[in-house]
């Protein structure tokens, strides 16, 4: 059974672990480079991406990292996580530039910077309870990259290869339909990886 990191700098990561538990999966959280090495696969939660991006690079911890994600570990970024995967943010070059979006920083403005919908989600019978919190806008989308979910024509969940992210929090809700879907990712991963071992 693969074991899932959380980045646990700052932000929503408590909330990530007891969804990834109550998928039975073996979770922990992630500070240290030493901690990274154990994870298979690692999701950055919501939070302030400024923040994160500071102390990543004070932790010794943006590094090891961005060698994972570029070596193709499986990585869940939702709300600020998915700010840091982004390949542009605000019209500027992105942190991990991990996934062909680009994002505009709570974008939704003043009056609505918080708010829930009902999402209808590629694959799901029923909708998703989507919690918007001063979530961004993925207004551009590479042609590699794959809508899951949008809200108002544009993209509220996306993956590309072993990337995927959320610009809401499903770690807020009891639901954990999203985390499945990243641990299918996570499989699909390790059963590759075996394939190509073997050739
Ligand atoms: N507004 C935050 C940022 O720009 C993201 C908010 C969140 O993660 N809920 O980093």
């Amino acid at each position: 059974m693969p074991k899932v990191g959380v980045l646990a700098m700052q932000g929503a990561f408590i909330e990530h672990i007891k969804m990834l538990k109550k998928c039975g999966v073996k979770a922990m959280e992630v500070r240290l480079p030493e901690e990274l090495a154990k994870v298979q696969a690692l999701i950055l939660p919501g939070g302030e991406s400024t923040s994160n991006r500071k102390l990543l690079k004070k932790s010794g911890l943006f590094k090891p990292l961005a060698e994972r994600i570029e070596q193709g570990m499986p990585v869940f970024g939702t709300c600020a996580g998915a700010i840091l995967l982004a390949k542009t943010v605000d019209s500027k070059p992105g942190f991990f530039k991990a996934i062909d979006i680009s994002v505009k920083r709570n974008a939704y403005g003043r009056q609505i910077d918080s708010f829930e919908a009902e999402l209808k989600v590629k694959g799901f019978v029923k909708p998703f309870h989507g919690v918007f919190i001063r979530a961004p806008i993925i207004e551009h989308i590479g042609k590699n990259v794959e809508v899951l979910a949008e809200f108002g024509e544009k993209a509220v969940l996306a993956k590309q290869n072993n990337v995927l992210v959320a610009t809401f929090h499903p770690e807020l809700t009891n639901d954990t339909r999203i985390h499945r879907l990243f641990l299918k990712i996570i499989e699909q991963t390790a059963i590759e990886g075996n394939a190509l071992n073997k050739n």
